[in-house]
């Protein structure tokens, strides 16, 4: 990241690196040449101060993994560096053998905050590049291994036993909760972490976790967690289902329901513009996109980069890979007459719709070296499946000029099978004559 010159420390006021050479650092959703930017140890003295006077509060973690300036979440190296100061002073502060049960659980609060870290910026990093997080991977199973085991010291020290059947109201029920939180939030994390294995295996053990947080959560009568869970534990029936199976179109069905519940499940627990939602989402239409629902992907995806956009601004991770898949969304793919086999991109049409320009054809990975532009008679264009497609000039079903849809099936007599965007639209045959690519998606309503 370059810093602007001129930028200073919002903490200290200092401009540019300090006396030891510790340069301004800034990773969040701040903007501009000035906003956000501070030194490392500025924040972690800032952070200190703030969780000490908020110890055994919620607050006690807030300055560690927010920014004090645009609220929003540090991310990337700096987001990881702050977890790693916040355990230390957790740990350095409360973490003695003859600390009270209440510094202990300041201390599981930050193995917690880390964990968090750890598996956002694994799962970002197995989605969007192929870096080794291996050594990310073992950190985080062995922070969640301490913070059960902790959990079961607590159990033990205080002999909670039989504590959940106590009355709601009572401290003891409220505290054996507050552990039992812990406990389950343990337990979803390591079904997480052991999911980036992506084995068989792998799978199954991630489903066992998922189910014993799915069941603590329930004990509590933790209602959105709990459904959380069901719909991890959801998605990876299904996935390993779908490697057992050949009837892939029920399968296909089945995971778009599951994805799209867990999208739905993280929209309510974290807002659209947190990094877990947008996550979900970007999985969601990803999938939505790879079985030609490419309008629904596009529409998902064109939110998220929207949305992220104004909350994280255009450099933050969730913009950039909502970005990326938007780029991705806005292929349009077609066949020229007479087919032989190839695909070419579409990128616009010429001369009122009469040439369309394409770029082709396109190999299995691409190389742009090896494709060229050719401009070609439209009506020898056909859209291929899941192409978003306009109606237009149809005369005696003028209903749908105007409509979008998704090329479903080629028909006899260059008609094709279009399945409409809104739903109240039976899908009908449509000529080729009177479809045109929807390069762009007219806006909703
Ligand atoms: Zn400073
Ligand atoms: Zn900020």
């Amino acid at each position: 990241m370059a810093v602007p010159e001129g930028a200073s420390c919002y903490f200290c006021l200092d401009e540019g690196p300090d006396e030891e050479g510790e340069p301004l650092v800034r990773d969040c959703s701040c903007r501009g040449d000035s906003a956000g930017f501070a030194h490392l140890s500025c924040i972690v003295h800032y952070a200190e101060h703030k969780s000490t006077l908020e110890a055994n509060s919620p607050a006690f973690t807030t300055s560690w993994e927010d920014c004090p300036n645009c609220k929003q979440p540090y991310q990337n190296k700096l987001s990881l560096d702050l977890a790693s100061a916040f355990v230390s002073f957790a740990e350095v502060t409360y973490g003695c053998p003859e600390n009270s049960k209440w510094d202990k659980i300041n201390v599981m609060h930050s193995l917690r905050s880390k964990i968090i870290i750890l598996n956002n910026i694994m799962h970002s990093k197995s989605l969007y590049s192929s870096q080794d997080s291996g050594m990310l991977k073992v950190e985080c199973e062995t922070l969640i291994k301490k913070l059960l085991s902790m959990v079961e010291r607590m159990k033990k020290d205080e002999k909670m036993d039989g504590w959940v059947h106590m009355p709601r109201t009572s401290f003891e029920y409220n505290f054996c909760e507050m552990i039992g939180v812990f406990e389950a939030f343990g337990y979803g994390c390591f079904g997480a972490s052991m999911s980036l294995d992506k084995t068989e295996e792998s799978n199954n053990t991630s489903i066992k976790y998922f189910e014993k947080a799915r069941i603590i959560y329930n004990l509590f009568g933790k209602k959105k967690k709990s459904k959380e869970m069901e719909s991890h534990i959801e998605i990876f029936r299904a996935r390993s289902a779908k490697s057992n199976e050949d009837d892939t179109n029920v399968r296909a069905t089945d995971i778009f329901e599951k994805l799209r519940i867990n999208y739905e499940t993280k929209l309510e627990l974290h807002g659209l513009t947190s990094v877990v939602t947008m996550a979900a989402g970007l999985d969601y239409a990803k999938v939505l996109l790879n079985y030609n629902h490419g309008i629904e992907a596009e529409r998902i995806v064109m939110k998220l980069v929207t949305e992220s956009c104004r909350v994280h601004g255009p450099e933050h991770n969730c913009t950039k890979s909502a970005e990326e898949l938007l780029e991705v969304c806005k292929e349009r793919y077609v066949m020229v007459l007479p087919y032989r086999g190839n695909l070419f991109q579409a990128l616009r049409y010429e001369n009122d719709g009469e040439i369309c320009v394409l770029t082709g054809p396109l190999a299995e990975p691409r190389k742009a070296d090896d494709e060229r532009m050719l401009q070609v008679a439209s009506d020898l264009i056909r859209p291929t499946f899941g192409c978003p497609v306009i109606c237009h000039g149809l005369v005696s079903a003028s209903h749908l000029n105007g409509k979008v849809g998704h090329v479903r099936a080629f028909h006899k007599n260059s008609r094709l099978a279009v399945h409409f965007e809104d739903k109240s639209q039976k899908p009908a045959s449509v000529k080729a004559d009177n479809l045109r690519i929807a390069f762009e998606l007219p806006t909703k309503g």
